[in-house]
């Protein structure tokens, strides 16, 4: 069931939980559970706010901007998926290499990204079975933002997502870029597809 956002979603009904929220593209879903306050039925909304945010820790200032009361949210809020999707190298052609010492000098975001010299990195060729693009298919990359005994405090419509994100970082958070990073050393996806598509931070 899919519904346009408005805060008139909200009114009258009890927010039981906010389990999750989905990033992908320029869609930010969030699956509402709620209850009616009069006649006590449980329902499943998912609400579209057609804006992109750059973390998954970005969705509790948005949350709050929907209209979600901060202490309904910091007491109901268990977590927030971050998706984003990252085109898959072509397993016929892509080639892969040592990243040199040049490399990380000509393109300061190798080592931004946590690549150093003499790691492989793999590189799209191109072939006629993906059609000279070099990429086939696509895979998710997630961060999920667990709201810990640390984030928990923190949403309270004061503190901005950068506070958020931190917290959970130290709280162990693993961020899209790592997940992306990781695809790039398992050799599915390419450091120019992995930096395209996830915000350095
Ligand atoms: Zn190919």
């Amino acid at each position: 069931m899919k519904k346009p956002v408005s805060v008139a979603v909200l009114e009258g009904k009890i927010v039981l939980g906010v389990l999750m929220l989905a990033l992908t593209g320029a869609i930010v879903g969030i699956t509402l559970w709620l209850v009616d306050e009069q006649n006590s039925r449980a329902e499943a909304a998912v609400v579209e706010t057609g804006a992109q945010t750059e973390t998954a820790a970005a969705a509790v200032p948005r949350l709050i901007d929907l209209g979600l009361e901060p202490f309904l949210l910091r007491s109901t809020l268990r977590g927030v998926i971050g998706q984003r999707l990252v085109r898959v190298l072509c397993e016929r052609c892509k080639r892969s290499r040592r990243l040199s010492a040049a490399d990380l000098a000509s393109d300061p975001r190798f080592a931004a990204i946590g690549f150093r010299a003499g790691e492989m990195i793999t590189d799209p060729v191109g072939c006629e079975r993906c059609g000279g693009t070099g990429y086939r298919g696509r895979q998710g990359v997630y961060e999920i933002l667990e709201v810990t005994d640390e984030v928990r405090p923190l949403i309270d419509g004061k503190h901005d997502s950068t506070i958020v994100d931190d917290a959970a970082r130290r709280s162990g958070m693993t961020t899209m870029l790592d997940d992306a990073l990781a695809k790039c050393r398992a050799g599915l996806t390419s450091p120019a597809e992995a930096l395209r598509v996830v915000a350095l931070r």
